[in-house]
């Protein structure tokens, strides 16, 4: 063991704070194995009540026509999200891609649109027309109104006021922090702001972005009352298996009018050939509890393990967690680098190229990204990331297995470390 951790580049000192957080931590990872059980239970009687058999896992080519692995996943999914009706399509491109279609499926000319959870994530600016773009919403009359957070919470006062005086077909809440430095809203937050939503207006369309957040809590935000909610196959719900797509779930109408957007008016989701994904999915969707467990645990041991060596964290270890995002704010761009690169370095794909902040597209800063994934740009898988900005903050998520997390985070603070020495 000594000799392979050598090989790695992991310091003793480093093993040693490991041994030690672990067994501080066995309380926390012991609840978060309570609560992968219970989210596999889930899956399982879902599996059950859909007779999930061989038949599921074949696919179509073409059209899609009557493809009965599709169909039922669909099912089976909706299910566990607490859905009346779910889209979950290899033909989203991405997790922003499904958001779009919602948007676009929801929203007319003339409607308006309220976000409720501050500036919505960075690849939405374009879609709505916060920042300039000829296929925006605002090109189409959409308007858009924000609501931003105090103190991390919902201003109900202001959402209250605002519904009274606008007329809003869609309300926008997204759930984790994205680039922002807030934190991320749990379940009862958004189950008292949809009680206050509801005391004003019956009809806004409640939409939830759902990122990062399936299987965290024990519930989903259409179990608290959301009409419709949106989430990435390459992070929670695709287990590390699902090779790419999206899932939109809620009230049967508005999956519909998502369904028409994404395909053809009047094909909706009966179209839609799944190309081999079929069994994927449903391997994903099995795996997924364990995943987000590993990513669970990834994140305390790294909240732990950092806070001891000074930096400021979030959330803490015991804080309820609302996602799998864990957020760790270096104060300079020197620890951010190294830290995200260290990420990297101890990946199992991609280890030997080290990142470099640069200038992505539709970013104001210089971003680093480290993600040495099997699945190009997946983030349930170990990964980290940041703004080269102050003050400095990496956002880490992920992790298929809890060795593979444990090992990225050895590594990267082995890295760090050794870089501060010099
Ligand atoms: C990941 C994410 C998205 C979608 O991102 P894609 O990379 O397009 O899948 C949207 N909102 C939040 C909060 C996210 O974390």
């Amino acid at each position: 063991m000594k000799e392979m951790f050598q090989e790695l580049g992991v310091s003793e000192q480093v093993q040693e704070m490991v041994k030690e957080a672990e067994e501080v931590l066995q309380p926390e990872f012991k609840k978060i194995d309570a609560l992968a059980e219970y989210h596999s239970i889930k899956v399982l009687n879902a599996f059950h009540k859909y007779q999930i058999s061989e038949t599921h896992l074949g696919s179509t080519t073409g059209y899609g026509y009557d493809d009965i692995g599709r169909d039922t996943i669909e099912k089976v999914f909706a299910e566990v999200l607490g859905a009346e009706d779910c889209l979950v399509r290899n033909q989203f491109i991405s997790g922003s891609h499904a958001l779009t279609v919602a948007f676009f499926a929801l929203l007319r000319p003339g409607d308006t649109l309220l976000s409720i959870s501050g500036e919505p994530y960075d690849t939405l600016h374009e879609v709505i027309g916060i920042r300039e773009n000829p296929s925006s919403l605002a090109s189409f009359k959409v308007h858009y109104s924000q609501i931003d957070l105090i103190n991390d919470n919902f201003d109900i006062e202001k959402i209250q006021s605002f519904l009274k005086e606008h007329k809003t077909k869609v309300i926008e809440i997204q759930r984790s922090k994205g680039y922002s430095t807030r934190k991320s809203i749990s379940l009862e937050q958004i189950e008292e702001v949809i009680q206050k939503i509801r005391e004003v207006d019956q009809d806004v369309i409640i939409m939830v972005d759902n990122c990062y957040c399936e299987f965290v809590s024990e519930y989903e935000p259409l179990q608290v009352g959301a009409d419709i909610i949106v989430g990435s196959l390459i992070k929670n719900l695709g287990g590390g298996i699902a090779p790419n797509g999206a899932y939109i779930a809620g009230r049967k109408d508005l999956v519909a009018l998502a369904a028409d957007r994404l395909t053809v008016p009047g094909e909706g989701k009966e179209v839609g050939p799944s190309l081999g994904v079929n069994k994927l999915l449903l391997q994903g969707l099995f795996f997924a509890p364990t995943v987000v467990a590993s990513s669970l645990k990834t994140a305390i041991l790294a909240s732990y393990l950092l806070e001891k060596l000074g930096y400021t964290v979030e959330p803490k270890v015991s804080d309820k967690r609302a996602d799998i995002v864990q957020m760790i704010t270096f104060g300079n761009p020197d620890d951010l680098i190294h830290y995200c690169q260290g990420i990297q370095m101890g990946s199992y794909v991609d280890a030997h190229s080290i990142p470099i902040p640069w200038d992505m597209p539709g970013y104001e800063d210089q971003v680093i990204m480290a993600s040495g994934s099997f699945t190009q740009g997946s983030s349930i898988e170990l990964s980290c990331d940041g703004p080269i900005r102050p003050p400095y903050i990496a956002y880490m998520q992920g992790a298929l297995t809890y060795p593979a997390g444990k090992l990225g985070v050895m590594k990267a603070i082995s890295y760090l470390l050794e870089t501060k020495k010099v």
